[in-house]
């Protein structure tokens, strides 16, 4: 969600009031399920007017050119997968090979590319009836409530997108680390104040990453690629000394000294503190 976020905030700006002269689909998936001639036609001639982020969604907002009178308002909806980027670069650069749409703005281009496709731009919405709510919108009572509801570990259910949006499994393990809460422990069995507190250390270290990469996440590419501008999650090194817990598998932990393990919940890898974060 971060790297989501820390797009939304650099692109925003960039496109606002920007007219998209032509669309052009080069890969059929990459729009799905919305067929990629219907998806050119419903969005060529309107213009970007907001852009927001809804779990790991970027929602863009724009105005349709179909019937002057009475603008209709189109949401366009983005998810990166696990290698898409989106960009907005001058007209001039030529395409990359996986640039699946291309969203013509006169001089320049809106891109998203993508090398392996597991992410989209569509004009289908339904993904967003499915998220809970963002961690920000829950008060701790519901959130204690939502828990109690199963008995999934807790660190296999903070990816439970339609439990709470845009926790991803980086941030689990940090934010149980800061919680002190062991992964294994079942939802339900949370208390009160526990739950209290792992709501507060999910704010934390979700507004950490915002902060922290949006000072160096972005990357401004000039010289011989003319103004490229794209964003690099390069979930490696930027976050890497930030992370106190995640992929720091027998390293001593920063609080105790412990060796942090590493155990596979839902087939996600889950780092964390056999000794601060014993199941108590
Ligand atoms: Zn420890």
């Amino acid at each position: 969600m971060p790297e989501v976020e820390i797009l939304v905030r650099h692109l925003r700006p960039l496109l606002r009031g920007k007219t998209i002269r032509r669309v052009s689909v080069r890969r059929e998936r990459a729009t799905r399920p919305t067929p990629p001639r219907e998806f050119e036609k419903a969005l060529a001639g309107s213009k970007f007017k907001g852009l927001t982020r809804r779990g790991k969604y970027l929602l863009f907002e724009l105005l349709g050119a179909r019937r002057r009178s009475e603008p209709a308002v189109l949401t366009m909806l983005g998810h990166l997968g696990m290698t898409g980027r989106m960009f907005v670069a001058l007209k001039k650069e030529k395409l990359l090979p996986h640039a699946a749409v291309v969203f013509n703005l006169g001089d320049r281009n809106f891109i998203y590319e993508d090398q392996r496709y597991l992410g989209r731009m569509t004009l289908d919405l339904s993904p967003l009836n499915e998220l809970g709510p963002e961690p920000s919108d829950f008060s701790p009572e519901t959130f204690a409530a939502a828990l109690k509801q199963s008995r999934q570990a807790i660190k296999i259910k903070l990816l439970d997108q339609s439990l709470i949006a845009g926790v991803g499994n980086i941030y689990a393990s940090e934010a149980l680390f800061r919680a002190r809460l062991s992964p294994r422990l079942a939802a339900d069995e949370l208390t009160p104040a526990q739950s209290k507190t792992l709501l507060r250390a999910i704010g934390d270290v979700l507004n950490d990453a915002i902060k922290f990469g949006s000072t160096v996440g972005l990357k401004t590419m000039s010289g011989k690629s003319g103004g490229l501008f794209y964003f690099d999650d390069g979930g490696e090194g930027y976050y890497e000394e930030r992370l106190r817990v995640y992929d720091r598998e027998g390293k001593p932990c920063l609080r105790c000294g412990t060796r942090i393990e590493r155990i596979t919940q839902g087939a996600r890898s889950t780092y964390f503190c056999p000794h601060c974060q014993r199941v108590r």
